[in-house]
């Protein structure tokens, strides 16, 4: 079977890991320190705090900025539920901004008549958290100027986004926002197995994501004893192990490389499929996309169709994302996709191919001459 994503293992991560295991520290070693230098310094920000996954550092990013259960924070319905459900656990209200069906990213046309209407009736959110859907930043600078007017803060859900590019700079760079999130799961760009990173240019946010991650204790005040720490906050353990963040800096080494590999298999499909008349997503100005994923628009009478014969091809196919309002446990906050009808349109038509830097021109191949097969009839 051919996956819609996978991640790429070479012998040298596989030694960097049992280096790990033979060594004196498993876990709050040397190994997260220096990715957490790496990761920072390949995008230009000042301070990197490695998790064991997002989900996990989208929650400490929510806590680090204050959320609290009196407070409204947005984000995109198009993503994976933990953009939302971070929120949540602060006890926040969540609600969701339409996208723009050509990139799959949050309109900023529909964010500025929501924010004028919330102003209005008193609920300004206190976040915003854009995700940069598929490896292509949200238009960052817009986002940024109505931050500036209406006052909110801004969280990246970049995890699909580590070595993307917006505006000559690398997309963590948080010259835009107060912190920015990547995903290390496997299928993700690259891979610590389960891991994530919460990146910011804010001293006093750095030293609130450290503390909310590691149950909340402060080793600073160790005036009354050498071994004394003191817990400062209710947090979490939420720290990555030093095995996966060994992993997680050899893969580092070779993103450039699988970045310019995947924008080259993205070019291959785009150029084959015009000549189908397939629509494939938009990358605008300003953006370089990390190609996470590759996603076309089919008529939506033929979506079902196209995963139906792909995979009786062996080929996987994927639907990124049922809208989150579309679970069950967000349709019992009362929520409903008819509120967001282009999310709801794209919903319906996309379908995202196999896309990875193993994958061949000739299996991009096959799989374009299937799909010209559903297309034509
Ligand atoms: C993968 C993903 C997450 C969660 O990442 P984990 O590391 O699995 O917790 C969050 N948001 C988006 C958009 C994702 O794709």
């Amino acid at each position: 079977m051919i996956p819609y994503g996978r991640q790429n293992i070479c012998e040298d991560d596989i030694s960097a890991v049992v280096d790990v295991l033979r060594s004196d520290f498993l876990t709050q070693g040397p190994k997260v320190y220096q990715f957490e230098q790496a990761v920072s310094e390949y995008c230009g920000a000042n301070y990197a705090v490695a998790t064991n996954n997002a989900t996990a550092a989208l929650h400490i990013a929510c806590l680090a900025l204050d959320v609290s259960d009196e407070d409204f924070v947005w984000t995109s319905a198009n993503s994976f539920v933990a953009s939302a459900n971070c929120a949540r656990y602060c006890g926040a209200q969540v609600d969701f901004i339409d996208i723009n069906k050509s990139t799959g990213n949050i309109s900023i046309e529909a964010l500025t008549e929501k924010l004028s209407l919330a102003r209005q009736s008193d609920t300004l959110p206190k976040v915003v958290i854009p995700v940069h859907f598929a490896g292509q930043s949200c238009d960052m600078e817009a986002l940024h100027k109505l931050s500036l007017v209406y006052g909110f803060s801004i969280i990246e859900d970049a995890s699909h986004a580590l070595g993307g590019q917006y505006k000559q700079k690398p997309i963590g760079s948080c010259r835009y926002s107060d912190i920015c999130v990547f995903s290390f799961h496997p299928v993700k760009m690259i891979t610590t197995a389960e891991g994530g990173m919460a990146i910011t240019n804010s001293d006093v946010l750095d030293k609130k994501l450290r503390l909310y991650g590691n149950h909340g204790i402060v080793k600073e005040s160790q005036a009354l004893a050498p071994w004394f720490y003191e817990q400062h906050a209710l947090g979490h353990n939420y720290r990555m192990p030093d095995l996966n963040a060994a992993l997680g800096l050899n893969q580092l080494s070779k993103l450039n490389e699988w970045v310019e590999k995947r924008n080259q298999l993205a070019n291959f499909y785009k150029h084959h499929l015009a000549s189908l008349n397939i629509e494939c997503l938009t990358i605008i100005e300003d953006c370089t996309s990390s190609y996470h994923l590759f996603v076309i628009l089919l008529a939506k009478e033929k979506r079902l169709a196209a995963y139906q014969l792909l995979k009786s091809h062996g080929i996987a196919t994927q639907v990124h994302y049922i809208p989150i309002v579309m679970q069950p446990d967000y349709q019992a906050l009362g929520f409903s996709v008819e509120q967001l009808p282009t999310t709801q349109q794209y919903y319906e038509q996309c379908l995202t191919l196999p896309l990875y830097p193993d994958l061949t021109h000739e299996q991009q191949g096959n799989i374009c001459s299937l799909l010209a097969t559903l297309v034509n009839d």
